[in-house]
């Protein structure tokens, strides 16, 4: 038995077989024992036993797994430590464990070992004597061991000392002897299981010096390197510099943090990194000054604060923008030329303008110059036209759609102060496209909605306006951005709803529909090849043949361009793609190579009867008829309707213009016997009902020499008479001055009696005195009757020279009428003249 600081230790010691933790003389250290020799341990032994020697144990680190120390001992360390355990809790969640609290009293070493089983009993020799006295050598370790500690509780004494473990540790220093010291210090400040292992089996004390000073000089530089931390940053009291650094040194130049080392760690790294990012970032003087100000601020910040994420994502914005980066414009306007047509097939006067446009850039090599805007109807390839201006300049492009945008911060950001800010789209496309030198295609400007939120059409002016945006300033960053570089161009349905300041500064290119024979054309050329390829078939698998892109063209679409043109293609390729995937076989393989089992054979013919579709695969290529179309499609949603309804008096056939193209409009009068009066129905605008009654009052005006009468046969038409005027297609609103001539001519029908002509489609807005002015969107309307399968239309004289837009065959297939007063519509509108009507029409034939 010996003596362990006045506590007496047993010679033989059940010994506690520590995983985690080395525990040394003089500290205390919480185990949680969970392997079966340890909890044999505490329940027999300590759990068990009366007197307070037999709460004494031995210590002895293992290294080995704890799960693997239910057979064979593992080979024990030799030198332990006696401790008393204080405290012992057992709980059965999340298994059975114990966690003891042990006091280390004194090493000792193993001589013997008794028993392995339940738990380990050895013999133990205890290792009180300190190995001979101080000698003359050890003076100086012990000496300046000792004026370290000094100095480490001179900064100790600086730390809060509210703080439980410095607390303890000027407790313990103060009360203790003096050879207990490196124990002591070895336990307390943050060391690895490895140094405290080397400390326990430092017998001799000048030994257990030696090895202990290098480890509190560690810590006392950490602790020196926080004092100067902690007077940078204010705040940051929880930081305690501790732990070996690589080497066995203290991190230079780093905080440590008690409760997140890692975290701490890569925080210094990050903000490092992100300066040097900032430096490197090419930012003007401006947007660096603010990014260094904003920098200095992230680096005094807790991470914990809110603000502290802000300003990360602002800076990280910072340095992600494009501010120098560019690409270089590779512009020949041959290759350009030949790159355009290739892409796109007609839209020749698009392709010209777009041309020059280039040519000019490429003379002027400045990007100051008008906005190019293309207007017209969906899918006519405006987008496309603009993507492939980015390839011809091999510059990037980017898409920013604007319709329904109704707040400005949309287009320039919302201001930091905002929870959940962020920049506005123009810096977040540049962001995306990573220079600063991009095409951006600005959308459906036609369809920016104004809120309260501010008018983004008025932000858009800024970035649009080539003496601003060199220093366009988004509410987010705050600092300008210069946006000369980047090539704007814009796209709309209509210029109808551009706001006007908005388009003035754009040159709107006009892009029409296309004839059905351009649409034929573009499919064969562009959307079939495209679609193939995009479901993973080849022309040696489906074919469609020309009549039935002809088909889809009139019976499944009826559109300006070619977009549901497109998906019904795809919608082709799709059924095929599954006829071709179900009588896919394996690529024939060379019968020599390759034997089928027996076993295969079976499963083969299994296959055959299960699935007979499967037996024949079908024919390639799979030609695309009207049977099939029938099959895939469905049956065809449009008929040619016009001459079965121009079967009866009072209706007449009007052309419309609308944002998505030209169409075809019926007007249908009816007449009841009433007080007359005039109902319109179809809902119409203000302009077309003012037209109706224009057309009424001219009618009635003039009902004697067109020889009109009412019901019973008396000249005014409205006499006793009810009129009721409809549009068809009612959910669809329609306003204009352009349905003029197409009342008068189904009024004029209506009132006497007679059909209008039925291939025939007209467009002209009209004056009390009978002339018929000129009106808006001919190309798109003459497409529309052309797709409609009209053949003669009639035009305001004063439109004739809008005639020589339209494509040459569609020119060819119809008959002009051009008409300079109402005598020469109703003329040209009715077989045989209109009675009464004087002035002959001037037909211009397959101009
Ligand atoms: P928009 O922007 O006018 O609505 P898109 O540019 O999106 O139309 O065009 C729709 C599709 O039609 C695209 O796949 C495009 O390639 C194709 N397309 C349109 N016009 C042509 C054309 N003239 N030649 C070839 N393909 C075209």
């Amino acid at each position: 038995m010996a003596s362990g600081g006045g506590i007496q230790i047993p010679s033989r010691l059940p010994l506690l077989l520590a995983h985690e933790g080395v525990l040394l003389p003089g500290s205390t250290i919480r185990f949680s024992v969970d392997s079966p020799r340890n909890m044999q341990l505490v329940s027999q032994r300590l759990l068990k036993g009366t007197s307070l020697k037999s709460t004494i144990i031995g210590v002895i680190p293992n290294t080995r797994d704890p799960e693997q120390d239910t057979e064979d001992l593992p080979t024990l360390h030799t030198i332990g430590t006696a401790g008393i355990a204080v405290q012992v809790v057992g709980s059965n969640w999340p298994k059975p464990h114990y966690t003891l609290l042990i006091t280390g009293l004194c090493r000792f070493r193993v001589s013997g070992l008794l028993k392995e089983r339940p738990f380990v009993l050895a013999e133990v020799t205890p290792l009180l004597l300190l190995t001979g006295r101080i000698s003359e050598g050890n003076v100086f370790f012990f000496f300046s061991f000792l004026a370290r500690l000094c100095v480490s509780l001179q900064l100790l004494g600086m730390l809060d000392m509210s703080v439980p473990a410095v607390a303890k540790f000027r407790r313990l220093l103060d009360s203790l002897p003096r050879e207990m010291l490196p124990d002591v210090v070895a336990s307390m400040i943050r060391t690895s299981n490895k140094e405290k292992l080397q400390v326990l089996d430092a017998v001799s004390l000048e030994e257990r010096f030696r090895r202990t000073l290098p480890m509190l000089t560690r810590q006392i530089e950490g602790l020196k390197l926080l004092k100067k931390s902690r007077k940078m940053t204010p705040g940051s009291e929880k930081r305690v510099c501790y732990g070996p650094g690589p080497k066995g040194g203290p991190f230079p130049g780093r905080q440590f943090s008690l409760d997140r080392d890692e975290d701490s760690d890569d925080d210094g790294d990050d903000t490092a990194s992100l300066e040097k990012k900032v430096h490197g970032a090419n930012m003007p003087e401006a947007a660096l000054k603010v990014s260094l100000k904003e920098l200095k601020r992230l680096k005094k910040m807790p991470q914990s604060m809110p603000e502290y994420a802000l300003t990360r994502n602002y800076l990280d914005l910072m340095v992600e923008l494009p501010w120098s980066r560019s690409t270089k414009d590779c512009l020949d306007i041959r290759a350009a030329r030949v790159l355009l047509d290739n892409d796109h097939y007609a839209m020749e006067k698009l392709k010209r303008r777009v041309l020059e446009y280039l040519a000019v850039r490429q003379l002027k090599t400045s990007l100051k110059g008008p906005i190019l805007c293309f207007v017209g109807p969906p899918g006519v390839g405006k987008t496309s036209v603009g993507r492939s201006i980015a390839k011809t300049l091999g510059r990037e492009f980017h898409r920013i759609a604007l319709g329904g945008v109704c707040d400005q911060s949309d287009i320039r950001g919302h201001r930091r102060t905002y929870v959940g800010s962020m920049p506005g789209r123009i810096i977040n496309g540049l962001k995306t496209v990573g220079v600063n030198n991009p095409v951006f295609l600005l959308d459906e400007v036609d369809k920016l909605g104004k809120s309260l939120q501010g008018d983004p059409a008025a932000a858009l002016l800024e970035v649009l306006d080539p003496e601003q945006n060199h220093s366009f300033t988004d509410h987010y960053l705050n600092v300008a951005f210069d946006l000369s570089q980047v090539l704007f161009i814009a796209t709309a349905n209509t210029t109808a709803t551009i706001p006007p300041a908005l388009l003035d500064r754009m040159e709107v290119l006009q892009v029409p529909g296309y004839t059905q024979e351009e649409k034929v054309e573009i499919a064969h050329r562009h959307l079939i090849p495209n679609q193939l390829e995009q479901h993973g078939l080849t022309p040696q698998q489906l074919h469609i043949p020309q009549e039935s892109t002809q088909d889809i063209i009139c019976r499944y679409t009826r559109e300006a361009g070619v977009r549901s043109l497109e998906r019904k293609i795809g919608a082709i390729c799709r059924a095929v793609a599954v006829k071709v995937a179900e009588g896919h076989r394996l690529p024939e393989t060379d019968a020599s190579t390759l034997e089928t089992s027996p076993q295969q054979e079976d499963e083969e013919q299994l296959d055959v009867l299960m699935f007979p579709d499967k037996a024949a695969p079908p024919e390639m290529p799979i030609v695309i008829d009207q049977m099939a179309l029938k099959d895939i499609l469905g049956p065809p949603l449009f008929e040619l309707e016009v001459s079965e309804r121009l079967t009866l008096p009072g209706v007449a056939l009007g052309l419309a213009w609308t944002p998505l193209g030209g169409e075809i409009m019926f007007v249908e009068a009816s007449r009841m016997e009433g007080e007359g009066q005039l109902t319109l129905t179809g809902q119409l605008g203000d302009v077309m009902k003012e037209s109706a009654h224009l057309a009424i009052s001219w009618l009635r005006a003039n009902a004697k020499t067109y020889q009109l009468t009412n019901m019973v046969g008396a000249p005014d038409p409205l006499e006793g008479t009810d009129i009721h005027l409809h549009f068809p297609a009612g959910a669809v609103t329609k306003d204009g001055p352009s349905a003029g001539v197409t009342i008068v001519t189904c009024l004029a029908s209506l009132f006497s009696g007679r059909l209008v002509r039925s291939d025939i489609a007209m467009t002209g807005e009209i004056t009390l005195r009978g002339l018929v002015l000129p009106v808006g969107g001919i190309k798109d309307k003459v497409l529309a009757a052309h797709r409609a399968g009209v053949k003669r239309v009639i035009l305001p004289k004063r439109n004739e020279k809008d005639l020589d837009e339209l494509p040459a065959n569609v020119r060819a297939q119809l008959d002009f009428v051009t008409a300079g007063n109402l005598d020469e519509v109703l003329n040209a509108s009715f077989d045989g003249g209109f009675p009464g009507a004087q002035a002959r029409p001037h037909v211009s034939s397959k101009l």
